[in-house]
């Protein structure tokens, strides 16, 4: 598909120098809905194709400058599932290297020491039979020792995937027919349901009689 120009898409949408997403969604609901009040039917996909180019434009900038992108979208019935933007983002995936999560960059993790199990001390024994307690040589009678981090292998960086800012594709949201608000006509079609059949009975009231042979009827009758 080709792309409407930038320059081209902001004239149909009627947004001026300064603007963000929200002022164009807002735009393109005006403009969009005075189309359709004029009956002019042909000239709503080209409204939304240049709603989309811009938001395309705006989401990239976005990501771009804060590594990430968030619609605000100016309508009551935002479509849920494209939040408002029309279409769905997916972006290239690059690796980047981070800090090692495990040592925090210092390459090295404590650990206990090996030697000593951690105690600090070890035991020798004499061989005629009892021994002396001597501080671990290892670790200094600390218990712990310094080694190279596992995670990193004493690299101190990871290798991260992140979403880079280079759009890999945009799949027009079927829910909202890229329009970024789900209209009444469709949130009716959903509501329709099969009428429940029941059964109309006559209440027929048993006829109440006293010991008499009277109904009710007559008892109130004559009190
Ligand atoms: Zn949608
Ligand atoms: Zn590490
Ligand atoms: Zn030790």
């Amino acid at each position: 598909m080709e792309s409407m120009e930038l320059g081209h898409a902001e004239k149909i949408i009627g947004v001026g120098n300064n603007y963000d997403m929200k002022h164009t969604l807002n735009c393109f609901e005006i403009v969009h809905w005075a189309k359709k009040e004029n009956r002019e039917y042909d000239l709503i996909p080209p409204v939304i194709e240049a709603k989309n180019v811009i938001m395309r434009n705006l989401v990239i900038e976005q990501k771009k400058k804060f590594r990430f992108f968030e619609i605000e979208s100016p309508f009551d019935n935002t479509c849920p599932k494209c939040k408002g933007s029309g279409e769905i983002y997916k972006f290239f995936k690059k690796s980047v290297k981070v800090n090692c999560h495990i040592c925090g960059g210092s390459c090295k993790i404590t650990n206990t020491c090996p030697k000593c199990k951690g105690s600090g001390r070890y035991i020798r024994k004499w061989k005629g039979g009892g021994g002396v307690n001597l501080e671990c040589k290892k670790c200094e009678g600390k218990g712990k020792v310094k080694v190279n981090c596992l995670d990193c292998k004493g690299k101190g960086k990871i290798k991260k995937a992140v979403l880079s800012d280079e759009l890999k594709s945009t799949t027009p949201c079927k829910k909202c027919r890229q329009l970024g608000f789900v209209t009444i006509q469709s949130f009716k079609k959903k509501k329709k349901s099969k009428p429940i059949k029941t059964q109309k009975t006559l209440f027929q009231p048993f006829p109440i009689k006293t010991r008499s042979g009277k109904s009710l009827a007559d008892v109130i009758k004559d009190s």
